[in-house]
């Protein structure tokens, strides 16, 4: 323990457009000490997730920007291995937001035990953590798909798209993934049991998606934006509901793209066919984190809900991961694995 460092990564720049490298900087320091009613945690998986690029931003945002210099933000998953605090003890496995780092403190607030169980503890990040919550709390309070109804996902690979189209199947709808080439689209179909996919960058998505939607389309879980969204707007059904959860398509965006508006169309949809559009922080659906954890569990234990991670090994890779999740080079919940399970590994 002695010889241990801290490795971490400190936000070097604000990104104009895309990330790169540059935008990080990597850093070495001593192991901090715990004080009165704090622990020491090492952190076994860091999740990567699209936010982070919100937080690399100093645009005015629901929550604040990192710092220039500062620690880059993120949840973790990892292991107590000192402790002061009455609550945890050495050995413990928790979930902690404590950033991009090998090693951090944290005096307990927010922190949440995980047994190990029947499915690795990396899911904590993915499928039974903060995605799978967005995924299930958008569609019950605001999607509300009912039996028969058509839902539609973009990102649909990821953990939060994955979950919607499941959940969406549990509650008896159809469901339609939207996804980035035919691996992935595969993947929706065979392994998820999505009734129909389709690539968001074949030169006739727009035609694709409608046949994929003959009845139209009842709900839409927005993740993306853009393009996407264009393809969705003219097939909503009278009713649709749109939970907003993402814009990713526009992340990198220094600006809105110059277009021709589409507001006063949307509007008129909007009245016309009584649409109901909602964005949603997952945060404000805390109170459903019991249900939610229930529910998933069950779900993934028997079988109804399958899920996938691309875990990339060593801290060092944690930047060129994020910049190729925001590309969709992930395949799955991505994570980076900073240290063995155990330290006896
Ligand atoms: P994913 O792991 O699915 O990764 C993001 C995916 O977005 C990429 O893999 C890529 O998939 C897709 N993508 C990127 N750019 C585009 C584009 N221009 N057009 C279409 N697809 C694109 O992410 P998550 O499941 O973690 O998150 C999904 C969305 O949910 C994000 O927008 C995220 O910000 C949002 N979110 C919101 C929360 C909230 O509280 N509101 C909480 C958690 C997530 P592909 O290869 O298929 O194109």
């Amino acid at each position: 323990m002695s010889t241990a460092v801290n490795r971490r990564w400190l936000l070097a720049s604000r990104p104009e457009g895309a990330p790169v490298v540059e935008n990080f900087r990597f850093d070495e320091a001593v192991l901090p000490v715990p004080g009165p009613g704090e622990m020491l945690l090492r952190v076994i998986y860091l999740s990567l997730d699209p936010y982070m690029r919100g937080r690399m931003s100093d645009a005015k945002s629901y929550a604040a920007p990192v710092p220039i210099g500062g620690l880059m933000e993120g949840e973790t998953v990892a292991e107590v291995m000192e402790s002061h605090n009455p609550d945890f003890v050495p050995g413990d496995i928790v979930l902690a937001r404590i950033g991009w780092q090998s090693y951090g403190l944290s005096d307990g607030s927010g922190v949440r035990k995980i047994a190990r169980g029947s499915v690795p503890i990396s899911t904590a990040l993915g499928v039974l953590g903060m995605p799978g919550l967005t995924a299930y709390a958008g569609l019950k309070n605001i999607g509300m798909p009912k039996a028969g109804e058509t839902v539609v996902v973009a990102a649909a690979s990821g953990p939060v798209g994955s979950a919607v189209g499941q959940i969406a199947r549990i509650r008896g709808a159809r469901a339609v993934g939207i996804a980035g080439g035919a691996e992935k689209c595969a993947y929706l179909i065979d392994e998820l049991g999505f009734d129909a996919a389709v690539d968001h960058r074949a030169p006739d998505f727009a035609e694709q998606l409608a046949r994929a939607c003959p009845d139209g389309i009842d709900v839409y879980f927005e993740n993306v934006s853009g393009k996407v969204f264009d393809a969705v707007f003219p097939l909503f059904n009278q009713f649709a509901r749109m939970p907003v959860c993402g814009t990713i398509a526009f992340y990198n965006a220094t600006g809105f793209p110059e277009m021709e508006t589409i507001v006063p169309a949307l509007m008129r949809a909007v009245l016309t066919k009584r649409l109901r559009i909602q964005g949603f922080i997952v945060y404000d659906f805390a109170s459903d984190y019991p249900d939610f954890a229930r529910d998933m569990a069950g779900w993934i234990a028997e079988g109804r809900v399958k899920y996938r991670e691309d875990v990339v090994d060593g801290i060092e890779k944690a930047p060129d991961a994020f910049i190729g999740l925001l590309k969709g080079k992930n395949f799955g919940k991505m994570v980076v694995r900073v240290g063995p399970d155990s330290i006896d590994e």
